[in-house]
């Protein structure tokens, strides 16, 4: 059969459609989008639900905001509800209204006031974005979560977000000062703490805020007995409307803006925030404990707690496991190590903080003393502790920890860990009898389960591990849901201690009693009365008829269970996202998804592209492909056929899902910093591969699948290429028949003519008899087609300093490497190139002599892509990179190769796809550095922004610069040129291009050290 084309499934309805047109013509300035991509995009997040909106809103300021609501008054069906990082882990923020997500274009810091400590932003910045503007200052935004990375601060604040340290520094709603906000009807409020008499007065206006000031009056002043006494005394929150803050009894005070903070957006779309600033310690330290199981960590924490500490968190030894396995864990290692001969089995992260040095050091040295003790005599069941007074070796520990529920999701088999009763807390006293039942009450049901938590403030997260494909299986997750809610109850605690309500609103009646319930919808009367915010959630207005959202509602793997298992296993890693966000990431020297960061647009990162191919291939089994493969080899249509869909203007889906795959750098980064792995480029091929058999491919693919077979034909002639390739009219030429811009100008004198004299050319039978010593002293290069033929005086190099050390290196015959290819999904091609060049390289390592290539991005092609497309067919060839290889070369060698030690540091600047794979890398260039007595500074960055051939599509242009904004520039500007390394062909043409000079290879910097002696 022919590929079929695939229609969205579900179309706006007409008065949605109504109201979109509207508020495109009434001033609003945002951006609108209604693409099946926008909506399917915001159509999850971290929970099991899923929920397709009719539109998503990018509002771009408070008039905005105001907009959406003025024009909600003329059409009575329309709801929505409020989006920031979509982190959620209960659905929050998921509607089939309209979703208004503030992080893309309103997240700027406004105002920061050193003296009064406090700071004013936008709601959609981010948490570690505000705490970077801070830090320069001083202080920080200190409620903490694990997402600080991607939620927002209105998420925060909706949600009343807490975490490690909370016992300090509190909840959010601790620290708002005042808040701007907009109304479902429009109408803007700004609200900060009034006295009871201002209250009183202002509530006699007849305007929305005056009703809401009556009713907070009525509630949370004349019930406040009834409210003090149900409910229970715990550090968290009980989300809900907090009836019971927002009136200062002591102060006599109140507070709106208490209401509206964990109010989970359906009260009001909070606008702006005034947040109160705490001052940075000066000294902090980390007491990370290890024990001989997960319950004496949990007994042994409450000692810590009394001993004064900030913070107790604690994991057990799944979670340690899983780091163990990740990327994450090359930076914390030495920090947290075995014990020999004694198994960890649960761990106790310890932080003091102090202005004070001594008083800290002697309140460490009196713990240690203890600690010691205890693993000397096996009390408390302590087998050992390390302390670490860094503050970044504390923030690496910290991220290891806030990575830990991603990596739960880090299982095999179908049974995924999933969040529905994963934020319990209890009084802390009460914690570890409490754990102990949870544990037996999931072990009953057979289930599988990582835990660590907030031990200071009785916080426990736990997901356990099920398939909700399976219909018997979500009825058991409804089950243990109601289990947990009553067992929660019987210590005296909430199911929802951290992470809000969201579909467990249902829950809502019972725990806070008929009188307190009837109250909080008295409350969601007066801010909403026509049930339009994020309707379903918390709670519906008194006289609204409308449902809660329930546990039991749709959820993302009703879709998911109608995909057929052939489909799922050829797009396996677009089923494993479990959306917690973590590709989000905003910083801008991180390398995860340089297109999610350059674009904030949800569609470009990896979950959104996840999220695509998952619906992709659902209609694609609904339109009737044969559900027991999906290839794009069972697709046969036409050229003739190809050319005229390509033409034609009917709908399909497919191309939405391109658009996104299209705006994919192919860097990678996603494939090792994704805490399961969700690797892009790997379903970006394979869907490619099946889009390409119904429409035609564009030149600009051609010509990057056929570089390789180009390449070395025209570096055998390149100052007559350049020639052309130099004229002004030939590349713009280029740039409108291929769509390729700033094309790369081949190296003159080519490779062949630099080395034809001083390199030894590759003779199979030559080196097998070579005996074992002259077998330890050769290196084979591997070439590749961007160094070989576009950066020769590299390979030249390599030559150099493999002869300087006493090596002989032997250039090895060019064989296309097949990156180009895979990348663009010619997969096909593809498979034969890399059974071809496997075959040969294969045939190379007989020999047993070192092979390398000079650029890493290719060598890691070698073992990842080549190993996923061939299998056991690959062999078990071995290329190194050029700095794995230079770490074998012996101590001895560079003692006689080194030089005059060197004051001066240089700066690498790592590929983004090399150290996300090879995280050790950048440390292990500087160990290379530091055998010739140069010291290097690692500079971090993330993507440059030209990722192999990225950066020279016309179309990408623009992106590609300014990714390479993100982090590079700056780095770049911060050294002198000389002192740049940068080790990607592409990182080095890109600053080329842009900054007008090229930076060296690092092994170019050795060479020249080396050559000094
Ligand atoms: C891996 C993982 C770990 C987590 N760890 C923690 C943790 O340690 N502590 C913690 O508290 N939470 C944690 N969470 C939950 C989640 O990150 C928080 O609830 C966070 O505050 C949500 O922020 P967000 O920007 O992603 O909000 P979203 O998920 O987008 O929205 C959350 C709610 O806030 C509302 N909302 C968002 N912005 C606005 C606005 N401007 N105006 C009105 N309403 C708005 C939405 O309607 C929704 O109801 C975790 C989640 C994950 C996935
Ligand atoms: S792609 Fe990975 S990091 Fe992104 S949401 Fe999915 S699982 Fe999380
Ligand atoms: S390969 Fe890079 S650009 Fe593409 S989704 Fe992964 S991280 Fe983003």
């Amino acid at each position: 059969m022919s590929l079929p084309r695939v229609a969205p499934q579900q179309s706006l309805s007409e008065h949605y459609q109504q109201y979109l047109d509207q508020l495109a013509e009434s001033g609003f300035s945002g951006d609108i989008e209604y693409s099946y991509a926008s909506r399917l995009a915001v159509a999850t997040d971290n929970s099991v639900y899923q929920k397709l909106p009719q539109a998503v809103l990018f509002p771009r300021n408070v008039t905005d905001l105001a907009t959406i609501g003025e024009l909600v008054n003329r059409h009575p069906l329309v709801k929505f509800s409020a989006r920031g990082g979509g982190t959620g882990t209960n659905g929050q923020s998921l509607t089939d209204g309209i979703v208004v997500d503030l992080s893309r274009h309103m997240n700027q810091v406004l105002e920061i006031n050193v003296e009064e400590q406090w700071v004013r932003v936008q709601a959609g910045v981010v948490k570690d974005a505000l705490n970077d503007a801070l830090r320069p200052h001083g202080y920080f935004f200190s409620p903490d979560l694990s997402t600080s990375n991607r939620a927002t601060v209105g998420g925060m604040i909706n949600t009343d977000a807490s975490g490690q340290g909370s016992l300090v520094y509190g909840k959010t709603s601790d620290h708002v000062l005042g808040l701007t906000s907009v109304l479902a009807n429009g109408e803007v409020i700004n609200t900060t703490p009034l006295s009871l008499e201002e209250a009183q007065q202002q509530s006699r206006g007849s305007d929305t805020y005056s009703r809401i000031l009556r009713q907070v009056i009525a509630t949370c002043v004349e019930k406040r007995n009834d409210i003090i006494e149900k409910f229970p005394r715990l550090n968290r929150f009980l989300t809900g409307y907090d009836l019971e803050h927002a009136y200062n009894a002591d102060e006599k005070k109140i507070d709106v803006s208490r209401l509206i903070t964990g109010s989970e957006g359906s009260l009001a779309m909070v606008a702006e925030a005034t947040l109160s600033l705490t001052p940075i310690a000066t000294n902090k330290a980390l007491v990370n404990i290890k024990y001989d199981s997960f319950e004496s960590a949990l007994r042994h924490a409450p000692a810590m707690v009394a001993a004064s500490a900030t913070s107790v968190e604690t994991v057990d030894s799944t979670v340690l496991n899983l780091a163990k396995t990740d990327i994450i864990w090359h930076s914390i290692s030495e920090l947290i190590t075995d014990i020999p001969h004694k198994e960890m089995l649960g761990l106790n992260m310890v932080e003091y903080n102090s202005n004070d040095e001594q008083s800290i050091k002697e309140r460490i040295a009196r713990l240690e003393e203890e600690l010691t003790q205890d693993a000397k005599n096996g009390t408390n069941g302590v087998i050992g502790y390390q302390v670490t007074f860094s503050k970044a070796d504390i923030g690496k520990i910290y991220a290891m920890r806030k990575k830990a529920v991603g990596l739960l999701g880090k299982t095999e088999g179908a049974q995924k860990p999933i969040a529905f009763a994963e934020d319990t807390a209890v009084p802390p006293e009460n914690l570890a009898d409490f754990i102990l039942e949870f544990r037996a009450l999931l072990d009953t049901h057979g289930l599988h389960y990582g835990m660590f938590g907030h031990v200071d403030a009785g916080v426990l997260h736990v997901r356990p591990a099920l398939d909700l494909c399976d219909p018997e299986q979500e009825k058991l997750m409804h089950q243990i849901s109601d289990e947990v809610v009553a067992l929660v109850a019987k210590y005296g605690g909430l199911m929802w201690g951290e992470h809000g309500k969201g579909y467990r609103s249902e829950y809502g009646p019972a725990f806070f009693g008929d009188m307190l319930f009837k109250e909080l919808r008295k409350i969601k009367s007066a801010f909403d009365p026509h049930n339009k915010m994020n309707p379903g959630k918390i709670c519906t207005p008194l006289d609204s008829s409308d449902t809660l959202v329930k546990v039991s509602d749709t959820k993302r793997a009703t879709y998911d269970r109608t995909i057929p298992v052939a489909f799922k296993d050829a797009f396996a890693p677009a089923m494993s996202c479990n959306g917690n966000g973590l590709c989000f990431n905003y910083e801008t020297t991180s390398p995860m998804c340089p297109s999610s960061k350059v674009t904030r647009d949800r569609r470009h990162s990896p979950k959104g592209r996840a999220g695509l191919i998952r619906e992709w291939i659902r209609l694609l089994a609904k339109e009737g492909v044969d559900s027991t493969s999906l290839r794009a080899e069972q697709f046969k249509t036409s050229l003739w056929q190809r050319f005229k869909n390509s033409r034609s203007s009917e709908e399909d889906f497919s191309h939405e899902v391109l658009e996104a795959m299209n705006g994919c750098l192919a860097c990678k980064s996603c494939s090792s910093q994704c805490p399961v792995k969700v690797d892009v480029p790997e379903f970006r091929s394979t869907f490619l591969s099946i889009y390409y058999q119904r429409y035609m491919r564009p030149m600009k693919d051609h010509l990057v699948a056929n570089i390789e077979r180009m390449a070395p034909l025209m570096a055998s002639v390149p100052t007559f290429v350049n020639m052309f390739l130099h004229r002004r009219w030939m590349q713009s030429a280029i740039e409108k028949t291929v769509g390729y811009v700033d094309t790369p100008i081949l190296s003159s004198p080519s490779l062949k003519k630099r080395l034809d004299k001083n390199v030894t050319h590759y003779d199979y039978d030559a080196l097998a008899s070579l005996n074992d010593t002259e077998r330890s002293k050769t290196v084979l290069i591997v070439q590749d087609p961007f160094t070989s033929f576009y950066d020769a005086s590299v390979v030249e190099d390599f030559v150099s300093l493999c002869t300087q050390l006493g090596y002989n290196p032997i250039l090895l015959p060019f064989k296309p490497n097949g990156k180009p290819e895979h990348v663009k999904g010619f997969l096909a091609r593809f498979a034969k190139t890399a059974t071809d060049t496997a075959a040969f390289l294969n045939e190379v390592a007989s020999l047993s002599i070192p092979m390398v290539g000079v650029d890493a991005s290719l060598v890691l092609c070698y073992r990842d892509e080549y190993t996923k497309t061939l299998g056991s067919q690959r062999g078990d060839f071995f290329v190194n990179t050029v700095h794995e290889w230079l770490l074998g070369v012996p101590d001895t060698t560079w003692e006689q190769a080194a030089t005059t030690p060197s004051t001066k540091a240089l700066a690498l600047l790592s590929h983004c796809s090399e150290k996300t794979a090879l995280p050790a890398s950048e440390k292990q260039w500087q160990t290379i550095f530091s055998k010739v007595g140069q010291p290097v500074d690692l500079v971090a960055v993330g993507c440059c922004g030209m990722a192999g051939t990225y950066g020279h599509e016309a179309d990408q242009k623009e992106k590609s610069l300014a990714i390479y904004g993100l982090s590079w520039e700056a780095a770049v500007k911060a050294y002198p040129q000389d002192a740049i390394m940068a080790t990607g062909y592409s990182c080095r043409s890109q600053v080329a291009r842009i900054e007008k000079f090229k930076p060296r290879h690092p092994l170019q910097l050795l060479l020249a050290a080396v050559d000094n002696n």
